[in-house]
Parts: structure tokens; sequence; C-alpha cells
């Protein structure tokens, strides 16, 4: 009423001719109804009001689709805590308010199991009792989020020092784990846990610090599990670092930034070159050199590992051409292949027309593979990879050992080569039953016309047990490190017992 009032007056006395304003009354049934009024006023020429004329018009219906809508885009739907939408929103605005704080952020990484086991319904009533818990350790200027269905954060306002914060979440630790208990259920109450200072001198929006905290969440998951991650300024970089990765492929891919270097593989049987494996580099101006196991993950994620394939595939196949023309050699070159390429329904014609492009032998191309690619996309995948051998291609299972082998899964694929993976032919070294199963595969591998590579050989004893082994080729240190271009064109293999 006070404000109504206020409008009215503030109509009357600056002689406004149109007004609106919105109130709420209660009905005599009780009921809370919004009146949306608009009007029109006419003054006389010494500014007295003459006449005022206007509609009021019930809009509760309007205002609570409003209100819905506010809600299905600012709140998480099973729990009523706001979103990642929100955060955004609060940190921006604290911002401009110039006000810091804490943001905890929370990833409960087994809920996703406890939803698998127990169904949603039950995972809902935990979720949200756990919810109650955290929200009765804090007083009322706390503000609570669920990003995703197991990532939350809570945003302090304020001072706070590491201390408190480490003792906060302790407490929170703990109440969940009685929540366990009292409620029955087998998945265990862990989380990784990122802490990040927000400091409005930092110009950073709130999209770009919950991007961080995506990232820094991460980090705690490759070192220990169930822990927190202080975000200062020695994570900060390696942080950024991964952020640049994720974000810079594209910007890398339009200035040219990735190149290829090439290592030699030897024949076992007379020490000479068999061919080469391309091995992607991306020369970064801002951090140097970054290597393919930093940023291999994050191109497949937004699929441009399919752009940066064509290109080992392009690069590869010029390289191969131009050393075979100039040693009269009929050497491989071997392009590693991702799964998010093979899955792709041209790969198969793609590669072709590659190769068709730079007139070199279809059999001096061997397409890398790895058993993922088999197990989790089995059909697509096969097809892509029988196209391309029945056309002449060769193809190579890569890193074999290290993931859920299935000989029957070998044996499926149209394969000319498994390369033993380095950390195997390390095993091999030291443990004779891996060297006796080893050796039953490189049989079995022989026996079906399949070749073997031994990877990861830094030294003559593992020369020596390889030719022990039967192995048909040789890649490792020993010889040569992976090497530029124009170093890989005149590479002479070294006489490493002399
Ligand atoms: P990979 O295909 O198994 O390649 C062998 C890796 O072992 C290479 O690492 C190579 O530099 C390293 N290596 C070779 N010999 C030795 C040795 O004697 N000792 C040790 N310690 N290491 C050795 P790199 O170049 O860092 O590549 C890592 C992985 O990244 C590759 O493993 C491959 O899976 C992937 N990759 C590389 N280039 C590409 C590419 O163009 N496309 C795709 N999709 N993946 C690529
Ligand atoms: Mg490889
Ligand atoms: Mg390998």
């Amino acid at each position: 009423r006070k404000l109504f009032n206020a409008n009215i007056s503030n109509q009357t006395s600056n002689m406004k001719e149109v007004f609106r304003s919105e109130y709420r009354v209660v009905t005599r049934k009780n009921e809370m109804r919004w009146i949306e009024a608009t009007g029109i006023a006419e003054f006389d020429v010494e500014g007295n009001l003459v006449i005022m004329s206007g509609c009021h018009n019930d809009v509760t219906l309007e205002k609570a689709h409003n209100n819905k809508l506010f809600e299905l885009a600012y709140y998480d739907e099973d729990t009523h805590l706001y979103n990642r939408k929100m955060l955004e929103v609060h940190l921006d605005e604290s911002k401009k308010q110039q006000q810091s704080g804490k943001l905890m952020f929370l990833d409960f990484y087994l809920l996703e199991q406890l939803i698998a086991i127990y169904g949603f319904e039950f995972s809902n009533k935990v979720i949200n009792n756990g919810v109650e818990i955290v929200k009765s350790i804090f007083d009322d200027s706390v503000d609570y989020y669920r990003l995703s269905s197991h990532k939350f954060a809570v945003f302090l306002r304020g001072e706070f020092t590491d201390l408190t914060i480490k003792r906060m979440i302790k407490n929170i630790l703990f109440e969940l784990e009685q929540l366990q208990e009292m409620m029955n259920f087998i998945v265990p109450v862990v989380a990784n846990m990122a802490v990040i200072c927000f400091d409005y001198r930092e110009r950073l929006s709130g999209a770009e610090i919950i991007d961080q905290s995506y990232v820094a969440l991460e980090l705690k998951d490759e070192k220990q599990k169930s822990n927190i991650v202080f975000y200062d300024e020695s994570i900060k970089n390696e942080v950024k670092k991964k952020l640049f990765i994720k974000n810079g492929i594209q910007m890398a891919l339009d200035n040219e930034e990735f190149f290829f270097l090439y290592q030699p593989i030897i024949k076992s049987a007379n020490d000479e070159i068999a061919g080469f494996e391309s091995l992607i580099r991306w020369n970064s101006q801002e951090y140097g050199m970054i290597y393919p196991d930093d940023f291999i993950e994050s191109a497949e994620r937004n699929l441009q590992i399919i752009s940066i394939g064509q290109f080992a595939l392009r690069e590869g196949c010029k390289f191969i051409k131009k050393y075979n023309e100039r040693n009269s050699s009929d050497a491989t070159i071997s392009i590693n292949a991702s799964v998010v390429e093979v899955v792709q329904r041209d790969y198969g014609d793609r590669v072709l027309s590659i190769i068709e492009e730079n007139c070199i032998s279809r059999s001096s191309v061997i397409i890398e593979i790895t058993e993922s690619l088999m197990l989790d996309h089995g059909d697509e995948a096969l097809s892509q990879i029988r196209k391309l051998s029945c056309a002449g291609v060769q193809i190579a299972l890569d890193d074999f050992g290290v993931g859920y082998a299935s000989l029957n899964n070998i044996l499926r694929m149209p394969l000319n080569e498994i390369k033993i993976d380095r950390e195997i032919m390390n095993e091999v070294m030291i443990d004779d039953n891996v060297k006796r199963f080893i050796k039953s595969i490189i049989r079995l591998a022989h026996d079906n016309n399949i070749a073997v590579v031994s990877e990861g050989i830094e030294n003559i004893e593992m020369i020596a047990v390889s030719k022990d082994l039967d192995i048909d080729y040789i890649q490792g240190y020993v010889y040569s490190k992976p090497i530029e271009e124009k170093c890989a064109l005149k590479y002479m293999v070294k006489d490493i017992t002399g």
C-alpha cells in the first residue's frame, strides 16, 4: 500500500500522464492476487490534477507463469537449489558490488553410482537430506548451488581464512558420512573439492570462474581422491594452462601451431628402417611445446581431432613419399587415429582419398587404432577399419597390453600389426610370467599373419629380449627419439652394438 500510494503521489506531483503500478491484494477468501493498474492522468494549465482514469487487471496467472519460468531458468528442479546459471549471475553481481568471498566446489563423483544402484527417488532423498545437513552448517548469508548432477557449490561472501574453510569442509564431510549410516546405503559419501577465492578485483566473469573450478576439480581427480584443492597461485598456472589447452585448439589449428615428428621403426631381422610413426606436437606461443597426452583428449571432446587426424595423414603421406623417393625405399608411415575419427561414417573414404591425392601406395600407410575403439564402438568402427583393410591400407593395434585386451577382439579385427606397449615391455624385462604371456601372444599373432612391434625400447638389453621373443619391429629411444622431418628424411640406423 505504501508503494502504491507513493506511486500515485509521484504521478500527480510530477504530472506524469501515463502510469503503471503493480501490487498484491488479499481477497476475502484469503487468496493472494496480483493486480496491475494502468492509468492516464489529465492536468490543467496550473498543473492540478483534473481527472485520472484507468483499469485494474488481475495478473496473478501471468505472474505465476513468470515465476515458474524464472525457477526453471535458475533453479535445480530436484533440490530447489540455485543452478549454475544463478551462480554466474551472483558472481557477476558480487563483482559489481565489489564484494569478495570464497567458493567451495564439491564433486560427489560417486552420486551416479548411487543413482544407478538405488534409482532416482531414493537418491533424491539422499541428496535433499544432504543439502539440509550442509545448510545447517552455515548461516543465512550463504548460497548453495547444484551445478550438474553431482557437482555442487557453496558461495560464502566475505573474508575467511583457509583454516576456517578447512574446518567447515571437515564438518560437512563428517555430517554427510552420518547420512550414509542413517539412510543405510553402500555407496561411500566422498567428494573432490576445490576452494576458490573470489576476488572482485580480478577481471573474471562468473562463467570463467566456474570454468576454472571445473578444471581445478579435475586436477584433484588426477592426484588423490576425496580431498581438497585450494586454488592458490601454485595451481593457478596449471589450471590456466589446462584451460588454455582446452579452448585453444582451434586457434592452434588456424595458426598452424601443430606439427609432426617422426620416430623410426626398425626391422629386428636386419636393423633396416621399416618405417616411421608420426607423433604430433603443439608449438604454442604461450606455453612452448605441448605434448599430445595433454591435448588429444580435449581435441576428441570437441571433435577437432577430426581435422587434426586429416592433417596428420596429409603430412604423413607427403613425408613418406619424399622419404621413399630420396632413399629408393618402401618404408611405411604409421598414423595414430582416435576413436572419434574412426566412427565417422566417411572416415574410410576420406583416408583413401587423402592417400590417393598424394600418389602413394595404400600399403605404405598404417593406421594405428587402440583396443578401446573396438570395445566402445564395435560395429561402426569395425566397418570403417574393414573398408580400409580391404582397400589395402594396413591396420595396427596400438598400446597392446594396457587395456582390456581380449584375444577374441584382436582376432575379429583385420590386423597387420600389434604394437606392444612400452609399460608391458618394461614388465617383460623383469617378470618371467609376463614374458611367457607375451611370447604366447606373439606366437598367436604370427599364426594369424600379424606382425609384432615392441614400443619404448630404450637399451640394448631390451633389443636383445625383443629379438629373443621373435618380435618383428622395434621402436624406441635406443634407435631414435621422434625427430623433425628434415632429420628423419636422412636418418640412418646407428650401429647400436658397435
Ligand atoms: P603412442 O602412439 O603409443 O606413441 C608412442 C609414444 O611413446 C610417443 O609419445 C613416443 O614419443 C613415446 N616413445 C617412443 N619411444 C619411447 C621410448 O623409448 N621411451 C619412452 N619413454 N617413450 C617413448 P608421444 O609422442 O608423447 O605421444 C603420446 C601419445 O599421443 C601417442 O602414443 C598417441 O597415442 C598419441 N598421439 C600422438 N600423435 C597423435 C596424433 O597425431 N593423433 C592422435 N589421435 N593421437 C596421437
Ligand atoms: Mg601410436
Ligand atoms: Mg603406443
